[in-house]
């Protein structure tokens, strides 16, 4: 089969030899005659699995041991519920920053929990998102801070935390850039993300929650509770074992290519190569604020919707998939995460100016 780059913004590619491990060991793991997906979630071939999968994650982000680490399910959407049931219990008044799609639905399902008030403290609405917001001085103590790291439809995303934020708990969804960055994870109360983006495949949720915050919550619903998962180190329930053992995988990858360091690295090489592209065609643009730029996520347009989807035609007959925008913006959009190959951008941009030679 011709060489594919698959630019999916999630479910997204995954390292390859990660995919080929899984496809030889997929018949029977560890030499146990049985697939990872028919053993028991409370046999020592899943437990040791599952506990080396978080020794690994602890390494990558330097999660301090204050910290519990919980493998949910659920997705990055019913943190966007749990987090205020467990988190917004003492005062009820939570902020939250304004940057995006995935920030409204968080703003929106926190508003849904029972006495909760979800303030804006910053919005940047009225330039469509394509800038970060600039976050005032808060004049209050909230709950916590609800942060969107990295935007995946509008391709932003904080490279530093808003200094006016220190001293309030922070959250923050990294669901499209964990460890494609680093972040200090002690300036966090608790950092969720989906897998499917930058860690495996869809089905299990990451959640990064320092221990004092989980003390709260125990009157919730089991699954709903932090306090109660994290009692049962995230096995209260069958565990989404398939997807654990997939992202303990892709752990060890990262530490194997050298870290979230070198990822960062490697991202913002990719990423450059793009940006210079966009910002020197005389077709193609990226509509994001220079300062505001993501490296994971970077959408550009020709500036005309019918050439957009002749692009997006075309480029999927040579190899680049999935490059159609998220259906809220339009254009094209181009995921890069830590998995996806710099010759695969090498590959876009040589495309881009092909086209737009073509159409000149
Ligand atoms: N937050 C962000 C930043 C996202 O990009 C997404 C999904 N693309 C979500 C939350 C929702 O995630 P899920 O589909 O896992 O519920």
């Amino acid at each position: 089969m011709a060489q594919i780059y698959n630019f999916s913004a999630g479910p997204a590619v995954l390292p390859a030899p990660v995919i080929r491990q899984v496809q030889s060991e997929l018949v029977s793991y560890k030499n146990s005659g049985m697939s990872i997906m028919e053993i028991s979630h409370r046999s020592s071939l899943y437990t040791d699995m599952e506990a080396e999968a978080e020794e690994n994650l602890r390494k990558l982000m330097r999660i301090p041991n204050d910290y519990d680490v919980l493998f949910l399910q659920g997705g990055g959407t019913l943190q966007f519920a749990m987090v205020p049931l467990n988190l917004a219990q003492k005062n009820k008044q939570t902020g939250f920053v304004d940057s995006g799609h995935w920030a409204q639905r968080a703003i929106e399902e926190a508003r849904l929990v029972p006495g909760v008030k979800a303030d804006i403290i910053a919005s940047s609405a009225a330039v469509n998102y394509t800038a970060l917001p600039d976050v005032p001085e808060l004049r209050q103590q909230y709950d916590y801070v609800h942060l969107t790291l990295n935007n995946t439809i509008e391709g932003t995303m904080y490279r530093d935390l808003p200094n006016v934020l220190h001293g309030q708990t922070l959250v923050g969804d990294m669901s499209s850039n964990i460890m494609a960055q680093r972040y200090n994870v002690e300036d966090f109360g608790l950092i969720y993300a989906g897998a499917q983006k930058n860690i495996g495949p869809a089905g299990m949720t990451l959640i990064i929650v320092k221990h004092d915050l989980v003390e709260g919550g125990t009157e919730l619903p089991a699954m709903l509770s932090y306090a109660k998962q994290a009692a049962k180190h995230s096995a209260l329930n069958t565990p989404p074992v398939f997807a654990i053992y997939v992202a303990g995988l892709v752990f060890k990858w990262l530490l194997e290519q050298g870290g979230v360091e070198e990822m960062q690295k490697r991202n913002e090489k990719k990423s450059a190569y793009l940006y210079d592209f966009l910002d020197s065609s005389s077709l193609f643009s990226s509509p994001v604020k220079k300062s505001s730029r993501s490296v994971t996520n970077i959408p550009f347009v020709t500036g005309n919707a019918e050439l957009d989807q002749h692009f997006v035609a075309a480029a999927q007959e040579n190899g680049l998939v999935n490059l159609k925008g998220h259906r809220s913006v339009g254009g094209m959009r181009a995921s890069l995460y830590n998995a996806f190959p710099y010759e695969g951008v090498q590959k876009l941009v040589e495309f881009m100016e092909r086209f737009e030679q073509s159409v000149g």
